[in-house]
């Protein structure tokens, strides 16, 4: 089992203007942006939240 991915958001209708879409949220960012709303996937990375590349796949 791979896995890569911190969260999938299925639906969003607010993250691409428009258009129904996805959001995958990755770790890893190494920067720090006094702005980012994501704090917790930058800085405490909770390995036991990841979720697997199958399912995403699948998705
Ligand atoms: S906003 Fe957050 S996730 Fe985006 S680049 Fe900045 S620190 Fe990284």
């Amino acid at each position: 089992m791979t896995l890569s991915h911190l969260g999938l958001q299925k639906t969003t209708l607010l993250d691409y203007p428009g258009k129904v879409a996805a959001v995958l949220f990755t770790p890893g960012c190494n920067l720090r942006c006094p702005y980012c709303h994501n704090p917790d996937l930058v800085q405490k990375i909770d390995i036991s939240t990841l979720v697997p590349m199958e399912e995403i796949r699948a998705f």
